[in-house]
């Protein structure tokens, strides 16, 4: 117990962390470029939140949630999604008196209680943005585009897009009683859950992956047959803004996704390499949720990637391949009043921001080079006793092999010339 960390957690350790910072950075880079600003929400809320707004009847509320009692006797939710928090705080902090529509985006851990297998975890972790105030079809294209533009940012190739209209709530009623019809028949042949959604939100049936639930619903009649006119025309703009930017999908009618708060748009971004979790990540078009959650009918559109699934995916890329390490310098310092010398250095070179490091188990010469080359250093500053009597050190160029003396005064500014800084 007290060596292992609780099922379907994990650490990330040096090696593999360098991989997390680089997909980091490439979507908060791409956020800056999208304009989207960060917002950061408790890691639990009131467990309400997620009832509400997810719904009552989805796996994530249903089952999956991590609720606990505090000491005060609130019943409290460590975040299953980022969507909630955020419309939450959104309604919170008044930010719909901000000028709309107001663009979002976080990142960071998100907990469900679920069977752990290879790309599930109970703690997770997620990128999302969320967009406030416009019902623009243009809008679902640019946070679409901002999805897929991540996995090209960080070469994720062979993907696939897929997009349905789950329609709103004027024409979603009349297909929830066209699928309740056609699949009562089957009732007797449908999973537990199936024949509890049949009852309570028999869309959710579309999306079951039990494979006699799929048989059944194989020939059901799309939705997108069953849009209101306004639906229509919002998801033919979707389509054909996507067009226009040049991002490629493909209509999966059978999308519902596994949130109840969608309206209108939704997509999941797919990697046909992965196994059963093969979704890196979805989203659509929320227009209810605020009103749900409170405030004034406001709408919005968002989606969530999981790291976890982006990494599975990049798996193949090695991190010298993604990530460019920055050179550094490796302070070889040989005795004790070196030694002192040597921090002093490594310190200098630090504040000039210069990637520096020294050894700290007073090895020999040899195993101080070995160490350098473990941290792929791209100079050697080699301090002897004798060297420093004369105010010199050696300065040793890893990448071509030769080394010479420079004095202890030029060293930095020198290295500082050299390294671009
Ligand atoms: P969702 O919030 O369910 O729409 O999920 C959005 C994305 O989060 C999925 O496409 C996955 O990449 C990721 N995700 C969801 N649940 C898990 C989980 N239990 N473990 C790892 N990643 C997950």
């Amino acid at each position: 117990m007290l060596t292992k960390a609780p099922r379907g957690t994990g650490d990330i350790l040096p090696g593999e962390v360098e991989k997390w910072q680089y997909l980091e950075e490439q979507f908060k880079k791409l956020c800056r470029d999208y304009n989207y600003k960060e917002i950061r929400t408790p890691i639990f809320e009131h467990t309400e939140l997620f009832v509400r707004s997810v719904g009552e009847d989805t796996d994530i509320v249903g089952k999956e949630m991590y609720t606990f009692l505090d000491k005060g006797d609130r019943s409290i939710t460590l975040r299953p999604e980022g969507t909630a928090p955020t419309v939450r705080a959104y309604l919170q902090h008044k930010l719909y008196g901000q000028a709309q529509p107001v663009k979002l985006f976080y990142y960071g851990p998100m907990f469900r209680y679920d069977r752990p297998q290879a790309g599930r975890f109970r703690q997770f972790h997620q990128w999302g943005v969320e967009v406030f105030g416009s019902r623009e079809p243009l809008l679902d294209a640019e946070v679409i585009s901002l999805a897929v533009a991540f996995f090209n940012s960080v070469g994720i190739e062979g993907l696939i897009l897929e997009l349905n209209s789950v329609g709103c709530s004027k024409c979603r009623p009349s297909y929830r009683e066209e699928i309740r019809k056609y699949i009562a028949g089957y009732r007797d042949s449908l999973c537990l859950d199936c024949s509890r959604r049949l009852e309570t939100n028999p869309m959710r049936i579309l999306d079951c992956k039990e494979k006699n639930c799929k048989e059944i619903t194989n020939n059901i009649p799309e939705m997108t047959g069953h849009l209101c006119e306004e639906c229509r025309e919002h998801f033919k703009e979707v389509v054909e803004s996507l067009e226009a930017i040049k991002v490629s999908y493909r209509i999966n009618p059978r999308l519902v996704r596994g949130l109840d708060y969608y309206t209108r748009t939704a997509f999941e971004i797919i990697d046909p390499q992965l196994g059963a979790q093969n979704s890196l990540g979805g989203g659509g078009r929320y227009d209810d949720l605020v009103e749900v959650c409170g405030g004034n009918t406001t709408p919005a559109v968002g989606f969530a990637i999981g790291l976890e699934r982006a990494l599975l995916a990049l798996k193949s890329k090695s991190i010298e391949d993604l990530y460019q390490e920055k050179p550094g310098v490796f302070v070889a310092a040989l005795g004790n009043k070196a030694g002192m010398e040597g921090l002093k250095m490594v310190t200098e070179l630090r504040h000039e921001g210069i990637k520096a490091e020294k050894d700290y188990l007073h090895r020999s010469l040899k195993a101080q080079m070995k160490q350098a080359d473990r941290i792929n250093a791209r100079y050697v500053i080699i301090m002897g006793e004798e060297e420093l009597e004369k105010g010199k050190v050696l300065l040793r160029d890893m990448k071509e092999g030769h080394q010479r003396e420079v004095t202890k005064k030029e060293i930095t500014a020198h290295l500082k010339e050299k390294m671009g800084r």
